[in-house]
Formats: structure tokens, sequence, C-alpha cells
């Protein structure tokens, strides 16, 4: 049964999206990207995939295209003219090409492949070689007669070419099907003269070429530069074109122009070298293109496999990765960054958008969620481009829940940290904590990373980071590492001895162990064992920066709290923009795995030591692989008791069968 929630949302992407595909399809002006519109499909699809009672006959999922306009004669398609299922990598690939295999066993496939054009399809039927008709796409079944505007369109031909070979094709009927598309430098070229005429320029091709081949005047289609370019064709007696390959080469033969790009290929393999390729030089083609078709290439076969719902089960869309795509905001979380500005921080469900994962984006300030007025519960539009930062683009308001509040940013910091107060001076757009000068979080962020429980640089306390900020030489923390004696030198507090010390003191903890290191960022929230914990977990700064919420919440010990800590403070650009300076420093964390005689045995001091201090006593734990806790657990190996141990501990202690042991005792252990 499908949840209440499941069943909400599929009804209102399924309006949206015909209310959108109805502007694309019939007016011709879209309101959002084809990758926003492909982002909330590839949603529903799923949805309807895990509750199929919740396909309606009116989802965009079950329809081709969308009714017609109306002004033009209807014809009924000879064969119905399909749309494609998509696929958006290898693994997909993968899956549709085990698919065939399973449906097809023994046999051996060959691929075909060709870039695909994003424009209008559409059908050119020649009798005896002479143009007769040109239809639509329309609803797959029934298309619009628009013969007088593709009459218009100078590369086709209104009359077939004979060719050696070929003769049976000016016979009969000849059906060849294709895209109408603008050309990119034509629809440059048409703006451009637009401009100078003080005339609005367009938008963009696909829908331009739409909107002109359903103009009722063909005068004005004439004056558009419009192209047809093939992919298919037909006959009424199948045999005569036994594979794509050779529709492609009688397209040619025959005067009709096709992608010379399309080849065959005898792998999976070698589909995906061919999509790799186009993926690098797809701007290099004459027309916009969102990816590539990948067919099989024997025609009986690709008759065999059938069609489910409106997509041949014999040919995939390729799609290259969008730039944008829409997820649900699960939570606005606000980290502090080193200068004491509270960054928002929005985290969602994650998406893939331009090639990786993303799953949250900094909010930057309160103004930006204003502006955006984006709340918790929130579809939203991720814009990613290459390897620049993700962001949040705009709100779907049409999917905003009945329930949603404006998200309160001054609220947010109250709840997010009440031990803190914030303030927003003069023009300031950034709440900091109250009284943080920059320098002073600095100067505090400084010494965290260089003391004992953290990198433990040797001579890098107190006194000396507040000379260093104080100088400027030091603006981030990554900037102790590009200090030389000389510089050292220039402050009073330093000598050749001292300047000399602090220096080598720094370079030897360029290869600190990432527990150590993830510790010393002072990541709100993150303490000795988390660091520990997340380092086992990662091993790299790399995996830790991509991890999920979900992964975080994975590991033992780490609670909501921290995860979306956590990644609120990867989601800060200058924490990132740090990152990338430490790397450029070469100051590179390492991960090694501890085991020791204490792997797998885990400890809990209460009270405190004689011998030692509890940090003290943790490290030692943690070098012969124990683990550190804080508080007795179902998987507390041991409880020391430094003194006396209160009842209530104990009783906890015995009810996980944590064995209570005295300070002699862990010293043994120690040992
Ligand atoms: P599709 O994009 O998956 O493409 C299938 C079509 O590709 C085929 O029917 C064919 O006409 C065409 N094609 C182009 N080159 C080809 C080639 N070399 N070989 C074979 N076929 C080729 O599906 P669709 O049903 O045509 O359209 C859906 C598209 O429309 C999506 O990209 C979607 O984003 C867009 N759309 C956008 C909005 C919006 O509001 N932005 C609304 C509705 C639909």
């Amino acid at each position: 049964m499908p949840s209440q929630q499941a069943s909400e949302r599929a009804n209102e992407l399924r309006t949206l999206l015909n209310q959108y595909s109805y502007e694309y399809h019939v007016l011709d002006i879209p309101t959002v990207s084809d990758a926003v519109y492909d982002s909330l499909f590839g949603e529903l699809k799923k949805i309807e995939a895990e509750y199929p009672e919740l396909v309606a006959v009116d989802s965009p999922t079950q329809r081709v295209g969308n009714e017609l306009k109306g002004g033009f004669k209807k014809v009924q398609h000879s064969s119905r003219m399909l749309s494609l299922n998509d696929v958006f990598d290898r693994a997909e690939v993968e899956a549709w090409v085990q698919r065939i295999d399973k449906l097809l066993p023994g046999r051996k496939h060959e691929f075909f492949a060709d870039v695909k054009m994003d424009g209008l399809a559409c059908a050119l039927v020649y009798e005896d070689g002479l143009f007769t008709q040109a239809i639509t796409r329309g609803d797959s079944y029934v298309g619009e007669d628009v013969t007088n505007n593709v009459r218009t369109i100078k590369n086709v031909p209104l009359r077939l070419r004979a060719a050696k070979g070929f003769e049976k094709f000016l016979q009969g009927r000849t059906e060849i099907r294709g895209e109408i598309v603008m050309l990119k430098k034509d629809f440059e070229q048409l703006n451009e003269q637009r401009k100078k005429a003080g005339e609005p320029e367009f938008a963009n091709p696909r829908n331009l070429a739409a909107g002109t081949i359903r103009q009722l005047d063909p005068q004005l289609v004439a004056e558009r530069p419009l192209t047809f370019i093939a992919y298919d064709l037909q006959r009424s007696d199948p045999a005569e074109i036994p594979t794509h390959m050779f529709a492609y080469e009688t397209l040619t033969a025959i005067g009709i122009r096709r992608n010379t790009q399309a080849s065959v290929f005898d792998g999976l393999d070698n589909v995906m070298k061919f999509v790799d390729e186009w993926g690098k030089k797809r701007h290099e083609l004459p027309f916009n293109t969102d990816g590539l078709v990948i067919k099989v290439n024997n025609r009986a076969q690709y008759v065999d496999l059938g069609i489910v719902g409106k997509q041949p089960r014999a040919a995939v869309a390729y799609k290259y990765a969008a730039e944008q795509a829409t997820t649900v905001v699960k939570d606005i979380v606000i980290s502090i960054g080193r200068t004491g500005a509270a960054t928002p921080v929005a985290v969602f469900d994650p998406v893939v958008v331009a090639g990786s994962t993303v799953q949250h984006a900094s909010l930057h300030n309160a103004d930006e969620i204003a502006r955006l007025d984006v709340r918790i519960g929130d579809t939203v539009v991720i814009f990613k481009a290459g390897d620049i930062i993700p962001k949040v683009e705009n709100v779907v308001v049409e999917l905003r829940p009945k329930s949603s509040k404006k998200f309160d940013y001054e609220q947010a910091l109250k709840e997010q940290y009440p031990e803190l107060e914030f303030e927003r001076q003069g023009k300031d757009v950034v709440y900091r904590v109250k009284g943080s000068s920059g320098d002073l979080t600095l100067k505090r962020s400084v010494e965290y990373y260089a003391s004992k429980g953290a990198l433990d640089i040797d001579t890098l306390g107190e006194k000396n980071v507040v000379a260093l900020v104080d100088a400027g030489l030091v603006k981030d923390i990554a900037d102790i590492y590009t200090l030389t004696v000389d510089d050292l030198l220039k402050l009073e507090r330093f000598a050749d001895i001292s300047a000399n010390k602090l220096v080598d003191a720094i370079q030897a903890k360029k290869n600190p162990p990432l527990e150590k290191f993830i510790l010393a960022l002072g990541i709100r929230h993150v303490g000795a064992q988390t660091a520990i914990d997340l380092a086992k977990r990662f091993e790299s700064m790399d995996e830790l920066k991509n991890a999920t919420i979900e992964e975080l919440e994975e590991v033992d010990g780490i609670g909501k709290v921290v995860a979306e800590s956590v990644v609120a403070w990867f989601a800060d650009e200058d924490n990132l923009a740090l990152l990338d300076k430490f790397v450029s420093l070469d100051v590179r964390p390492h991960y090694e795995q501890k085991s020791g005689k204490l792997t797998g045995q885990s400890f809990v001091i209460t009270g405190s030591l004689e011998s030692m201090g509890r940090d003290v006593a943790a490290d030692k734990i943690r070098a012969l692989g124990g683990t550190f806790q804080t508080s007795v657990g179902k998987d507390t190996t041991y409880l020391v008791a430094g003194g006396k141990v209160g009842a209530s501990k104990l009783k906890k202690a015995e009810s996980y069968g944590t064995q209570v042991i005295n300070e002699q005792q862990l010293l043994d252990i120690l040992q």
C-alpha cells in the first residue's frame, strides 16, 4: 500500500509534469529546463515502479508527446513513433544489455549508436520517390500534417535520389523518420539579426524549431533556417532493411542527410568508448544534443524485443550528465566557520548533478534564504557545472508541502546554538558569533589545530599564535605551513633557534594521522573518539568529504547532530578552500589501520587516574588498537574506575556485561 505521502507526491508530480509537457509540446515555450523536467519525471517513475497502483492513465510516464495543437490535419502513423527509455551511466547500459541477453538468449548482439538530436521528431513520406507528406510525432499514434511547412526546409528533397543498388527505395512507400532541428550556427545568426532589428532574441533552438514547424503560415517557416536529419527508414517489407547501419547507408544513397558519426560496435566496452568520446566532443556538433541513442543493430531482433509502454526494448537514450537536478530539502543546518560566521547549509536527498552525487549546498546567508524562500520540505533545483560547487538555484513552489513554514533564521540559530549569541553588524549580510572578531576565532582555531590532542605542534602555543596572527603572517590554519625562518625573525618573539625550531616542528606535521587531522579542523561535535571513528570508517579526507548523512549515521556512536555538523562543515566554501590549500601545501593526512592487542576492545574511564591524564590513557589505548569511549554502551569491554564509581554506572555496566577494573588493572593491560 502506498503511503498517503507517496500518493500525494505522485499526484502533484503528475499535474506539474503535465503542465510542463503542455508548455513544451503544445506551446513550444517551456518554463523549466529539460534537466528539471527529466529529474522530476525520474522521481515520478521511481514512485510508480514502487507502487504500480499509482500509475494513472494521464501519467506522463505513459504517454509520448502531448495532445495536438489544432489547426493541422491529423494523420495516423503507419506504426507508432515511440520515445526512448533513458539511461544515465554504464551500469544502466549494462543492465539494459543483460535484459536483452535474457530475452534473446544465445544470440550475439551488435550495437548501433548515433548522437541524439534535440529537435522535433517528424516522419517524411515518399511515394515512388516523391515527397508527399510530413507528419509530426504527435502522441505517437497520430501526428499533425505539416507537409507544406516541411516543404520549405531546403535539405528535404522533394524527390529521392536514384542510386545504383538502391532503386527499390524509389518504388512504393518509403518513410523516413528524423528530427527537425535548427543548427547552432543558424540559430545564432537569426538571433544576431533580431538583435540588430531590436527584436527579442529566441531562447533555445529546439523550441524555436518545434514552434516554427507548427506555424500555420508556410511563408514564415521558409524564413527560418531549419534542417532535417534522419535517424530511421521504413518500408512495408522490413526484410529490405536488415540493420540500422544499412538504413543509414541507404539514407545517404537516396539523398537524405543523416549523422555521419553513427557507428556499429560489437560489445559494451566499445559502445561506452563511443559514449565517452562524444561526451567530450558533443559541444562540437552542429546541433544541440542531450545524449546518444544506442540500438540493437539487427532490425529483426529489434522487432522481436518488442515494446514496453511507450518505449522499444531494443533501444535506449543515453543522457549526458545534466547540470541541474531536483531534490527535496531535508534540513537546513548552520555551520560556524573559523571566522565566527554562521553559514546555513541545505541538506537534501542525495542527487546526481553534473556526474557527481551531491547532498548539500551552502545557502550562504539569511538574505539568500529569504531571497530563495527555501524551506525544509521544499523541492529545489540544484545547479552544478563541472567541478563548481553545487548551489540551490530555485524552489519548485508548486511542489511545496502545504504545512511548510517560512524558515526563521534567527530562531534556527537559537535552536542550533543555544549557548552562543549572534550579531549582524552594519551592512554585513552574515550573522557572526557575538564578540568573536575574526582574529579571535582564527587564533583559537590555529591554537586548537596545534594543540597536544590534535596535531601536537611543539612551541606553537597561544602566545606564538597570537603573534603570528597579529603580524598578518597567518590568515588561516593552512598558512602555518608557509611560514619561513625569515618571516619569524621579523617578529620580536623569535630568534634564530626558536624560529628554526618552530618551522621544523610545523614541517614535521605535514603527514598527520588522519584522525588527528580531522580532530584538528575543529568541526563542531567532532571530538577525539568521533574523529577516530570517522577516520576508521572513511580512511581519507576525500571519502569523508563525500560521505552522506546516512553513511555517517551508520558509524557507531554518530547520531544525526554529529552527521549534520560534519556535512555542514564540508558544505562551507571557506572550509573547502582551506582543504584545497592544505593539499596545495602538500599537507597529506594519512590513515593507518591501527591494530594491536586491544583491537576490538573498548574502554570508558570514570573519575580521574593517578598515574596519567585521561587523554594520555586514551592515546595509549588507541595506540594498541582499542577504542576509547565517553560513556558505557553495549559494546564497552572495560569500565575503568578512577576513584569511586556511582551505583547507576555500575548497574549499567553490569547490564551490558562490561567488566569494571581499577587503575592498576588498566596499567597491567597497557603494559
Ligand atoms: P527522448 O528525449 O528520450 O528522446 C527520444 C527521441 O529522440 C526519439 O523519439 C527521437 O525522436 C529522438 N532522436 C533524436 N536523435 C535520434 C537518433 N539519432 N536516433 C533515434 N532517435 C533520435 O524523449 P522524447 O519523448 O522525445 O522527449 C522527452 C524530452 O522532452 C525530454 O528530454 C524532456 O526533457 C523534454 N521535455 C521537456 C519539458 C520541459 O518543460 N522542459 C517538458 C516535456 C518534455
